[in-house]
């Protein structure tokens, strides 16, 4: 189910925020109402959607803005909701509402899909992300300390034009060095070169294999 659509994070590599515009939230009572209406027609599992879903913001009942731990606890109340799951997210918006949602509602699944795009500080800072290694690993142990059993995916960006003619290494040679990124299960997606995003025109025609061997050489 779709809570919140949008981005106003502007990592280089991404056309979201273009295509998708800024972030939106919808309101607390109409999603409790469609999965009231989805509970009452037998599903048991929801999974709340987003292009940054821990970002939600929406209007609760009372008038103020909540955030997605807050929403995740009122849809738990919700008789015959057995299971739930959000995607996907961005690891500065981890607050506390979500970490105590993981602690205290059996109904949360213990899986965080949470993409780190890259192990470097260098490679983090050109794609815009406003976090380093170090911040994504700490939101890592705040998640565990609640709920040992969380398990966590992650997505790793190759071949990152970090200048113009120059791509970043694979990430096995830069993003896997910590145990805690050796312990989360990995999809590594090469860098495709679309219009509009800010990082294009620093892309090359060649590929990153290739980028990379000749590098190397
Ligand atoms: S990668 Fe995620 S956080 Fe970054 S701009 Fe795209 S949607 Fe937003």
């Amino acid at each position: 189910m779709t809570v919140q659509e949008g981005c106003d994070k502007f990592c280089t590599f991404c056309v979201v925020p273009y295509t998708r515009g800024a972030e939106v939230s919808r309101p607390v009572a109409k999603i409790v109402d469609d999965v009231k209406r989805l509970a009452d027609n037998g599903v048991r599992e929801i999974t709340l959607i987003g292009q940054n879903v821990k970002c939600y913001h929406g209007e609760g009942v009372d008038g103020r803005s909540w955030p997605l731990g807050r929403l995740l606890h009122r849809l738990a109340e919700i008789p015959g909701i057995a299971r739930l799951r959000y995607s996907t997210s961005h690891p500065n918006d981890v607050d506390e509402t979500l970490i105590a949602a993981h602690r205290d509602l059996p109904a949360l699944m213990p899986f965080v899909h949470l993409p780190v795009q890259s192990g470097s500080d260098r490679i983090l800072a050109a794609m815009n992300r406003k976090h380093t290694g170090r911040d994504y690993r700490n939101v890592i142990d705040r998640f565990r300390a609640v709920r040992q059993d969380i398990a966590f995916h992650q997505i790793l960006s190759s071949a990152f034009p970090v200048k113009p003619g120059k791509i970043s290494p694979p990430p096995s040679h830069s993003s896997r060095k910590s145990d805690t990124l050796r312990r989360i299960r990995s999809n590594i997606r090469r860098g495709l070169e679309r219009p509009r995003r800010r990082c294009g025109r620093r892309f090359q025609q060649r590929t990153w294999t290739s980028d990379w061997r000749d590098s190397r050489s």
